[in-house]
């Protein structure tokens, strides 16, 4: 028997014996997660910035304060989020009465990617154990230093049989033989292309799937808007991790009649982030890996360059770039981008806008940059996407209260705060039925009975 088989096998017999259906067990573990954590945190800091060059405030940040937050939102939060829910019942159900009791599903997948190696594992992991669930991990094979730190604070907080890390190093045949067995719940992050690999996979056995994957997210800006605080908000949004987010501004779509003022304010933000060299500073992450620069530099053939533009393989290093004249039919058009290059479209009409993003793949996120109401309301009601911001960029996902998610393309199902619990639970309808009154009317013989069910039933 696989070593997968075999660790299914243990975890499917402790789901089995019960021990997670009690909330304290749950609460305790996630005590646990968050006390390794913090007694790891060096070594997570350390290992960021060997696979990315992550300084440690956009680490803390991104990967371990936000972790801690959601730890502490989960414990806060579980028994209220547990609680039966009594709802109410039609007068057709006369004498029940109606619950819905949330279940875990049993033994979770949880796939990760590399560009935030350490969040997207452990986060759909806080839900998977605030639910009730053993979890079953695999790490991205392309952050192996970050891997090896999640391997000791899994061990050290967890039985093998409640929560483990499976195939750490390995790649895409890891995850294909792990894709075989028969979970309960698949949790998936990652590229479009694999999320179609997960689906399949997952439908084999009919188990339940949250995909969050990536895709081209728009970053409009109105010629209403403060440039200087727009610049200043998407330069960030667009150069944290180097580009490399799911939900980074992937492009730029601009009034035209402000597009010169938004690219220097932009080029400026850049230099007032990182300095005249960017390469020199320790605030600006690297590409993750080789292939990924490869694929990078052959996007920068289009258009005009106007600010950045400078690389060097060795480091892995691609500068803050922008890209002027670009137009949809360019290759950085096609897919999604994942690096620090940012291309600009120009338009004089948003409803141009709304068709040119509704003939595409609905995205992860998408931005506006506008003052005027009417405009923002009218791109919340006619695009549809994941989620996203007005007037700043990918802060809608730092928030427990607002689940996170994509639609179509960009993924299924969402998590987050109470949504992480949402996603990992079963929720089991209940019926409870009085002995003291049996209505007749639903029994056969149906005949007279007709006109009283019109009556009941209209
Ligand atoms: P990826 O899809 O290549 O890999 C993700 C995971 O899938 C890895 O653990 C990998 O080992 C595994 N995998 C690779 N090939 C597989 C296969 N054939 N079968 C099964 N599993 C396989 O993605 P990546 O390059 O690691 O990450 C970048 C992508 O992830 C981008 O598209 C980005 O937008 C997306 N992403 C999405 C989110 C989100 O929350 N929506 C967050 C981060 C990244």
């Amino acid at each position: 028997m696989s070593k997968i088989k075999r660790t299914l096998e243990k975890q499917r017999k402790y789901f089995d014996s019960g021990a997670t259906r009690n909330l304290d067990f749950r609460i305790e573990k996630l005590c646990a997660l968050k006390k390794s954590i913090k007694n790891n945190e060096k070594q997570i800091l350390e290992a960021l910035w060997v696979d990315l060059h992550k300084s440690e405030f956009e680490a803390y940040a991104t990967e371990i304060g936000i972790i801690l937050e959601e730890i502490n939102f989960a414990i806060k939060h579980l028994k209220s989020w547990a609680k039966t829910k009594k709802v109410r019942t039609p007068l057709t159900h006369f004498l029940s009465s109606s619950y819905i009791y949330s279940e875990p599903y049993g033994v979770s997948l949880i796939i990760s990617p590399w560009n935030y190696p350490f969040q997207l594992l452990i986060s759909p992991l806080i839900g998977s154990i605030a639910a009730g669930n053993c979890a079953m991990l695999k790490p991205s094979e392309n952050a192996p230093k970050t891997t090896e730190v999640i391997i000791k604070i899994i061990e050290e907080s967890f039985s093998e049989e409640f929560v483990c890390v499976v195939e750490a190093y390995g790649g895409k045949e890891s995850s294909e033989a792990l894709l075989k067995e028969a979970f309960n719940y698949i949790f998936f992050t990652g590229s479009v292309p694999v999320g179609k690999i997960v689906m399949e996979a997952a439908s084999k056995h009919l188990t339940p799937v949250t995909l969050e994957l990536g895709g081209k997210s728009p970053c409009i800006v109105d010629k209403d808007t403060d440039i200087k605080l727009a610049a200043k908000r998407i330069a960030w949004g667009k150069f944290i991790n180097a580009g490399q987010t799911c939900v980074a501004p992937d492009y730029i779509l601009v009034h035209k009649s402000v597009k010169e003022k938004l690219i220097t304010e932009m080029a400026e933000c850049i230099v007032e982030f990182f300095g005249e060299n960017p390469e020199k500073s320790n605030d600006f992450p690297r590409i993750i890996n080789k292939r990924q620069f490869d694929r990078l530099i052959g996007l920068l053939g289009g258009g005009k360059i106007v600010t950045g533009g400078e690389y060097n393989r060795a480091e892995k290093y691609i500068a803050p770039t922008i890209i002027d004249n670009i137009t949809w039919n360019d290759p950085i058009m096609l897919d999604e981008i994942f690096g620090p290059i940012l291309p600009i479209l120009e338009f004089d009409d948003l409803g141009q806008v709304i068709e040119m993003v509704n003939s595409r793949p609905k995205p992860l996120a998408l931005y506006l940059f506008s003052n005027n109401k009417k405009h923002q309301e009218r791109i919340i009601d006619r695009i549809s996407y994941g989620g996203g911001c007005i007037n700043d960029t990918i802060m809608h996902v730092a928030s427990p209260y607002l689940p996170f998610g994509g639609v179509g393309a960009s993924g299924m199902n969402a998590y987050h705060g109470k949504g992480s619990y949402d996603v990992f639970s079963h929720k089991k309808s209940v019926t409870k039925k009085s002995n003291l009154l049996d209505v007749k009317i639903r029994y056969a013989p149906y005949s007279g009975k007709i006109k009283l069910l019109k009556k009941l039933m209209k």
